[in-house]
């Protein structure tokens, strides 16, 4: 069986006073911890049951919409979980940095767009960094929904499920959202996403570098 739970990469409290022990300890060893076992219950005894967990998502996404829901969430928590870090936030460094100011015109302009659309998800969901067509774009999915399966490559992602704030923030997304942006976000994990794409074979010579700006100052304001 390959679908574990992964550890925390750091300890329960060590995201206070932005993120609470007591909301990773629920998040992680309950919602997380959910999601695998039922993933895992799902493909026992298929022919899924070895697959890595990005097979599964992928694999499940048009025929099998209970196993997509688990193994999404699975494979999106795991993601959410390396996004934040102790001390992270601010404003983005290295090559990430350089892509945001190409794709979004500035950082300030990024943060407003990532608000927006974290705000704006009505219900459950999440929203993403991604780079798509040498862009980086920002996106909000709804429930399980996941770029993993489509042609975007995902760089960070913030959980806009109740789950993920109401005991800090209760109905104050909002706010959970700026302690995100200004505390959590962990920037060298994007930074390693993108030198990771940028890497792979086949996308070395179509997708680089990454382009001049152009749409900037396209988000809505606050
Ligand atoms: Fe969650």
């Amino acid at each position: 069986m390959s679908i574990t739970l992964p550890p925390l990469p750091y300890a329960l409290e060590a995201l206070e006073p932005h993120l609470s022990r007591r909301t990773l300890a629920a998040h992680h060893g309950h919602h997380h911890a959910a999601y695998v076992a039922k993933a895992r219950a799902l493909i026992q005894r298929t022919p899924l049951e070895a697959a890595e967990l990005e097979e599964v998502v992928r694999s499940s996404a048009q025929q099998h919409k209970a196993l997509f829901n688990a193994s999404a969430q699975a494979w999106n928590h795991a993601f959410l979980w390396q996004s934040m870090r102790p001390g992270g936030g601010g404003e983005a460094r290295g090559a990430i940095a350089e892509a945001i100011e190409a794709s979004f015109g500035s950082q300030r302009a990024f943060s407003q767009q990532f608000v927006t659309a974290a705000g704006d998800q009505f219900g459950s969901g999440w929203a993403w960094l991604v780079l798509q067509n040498n862009r980086l774009q920002i996106l909000a999915t709804a429930n399980a929904d996941t770029p993993l399966n489509t042609a975007q490559v995902p760089l960070l992602t913030i959980d806009v499920w109740e789950h993920a704030y109401y005991l800090d923030y209760q109905h104050r997304r909002l706010d959970y959202i700026a302690a995100f942006l200004g505390h959590l976000i962990n920037w060298d994990f994007a930074n390693q996403n993108l030198a990771r794409h940028l890497a792979a074979p086949a996308s070395a010579s179509a997708e680089r570098p990454l382009p001049a700006r152009s749409r900037a100052g396209e988000g809505r304001a606050l």
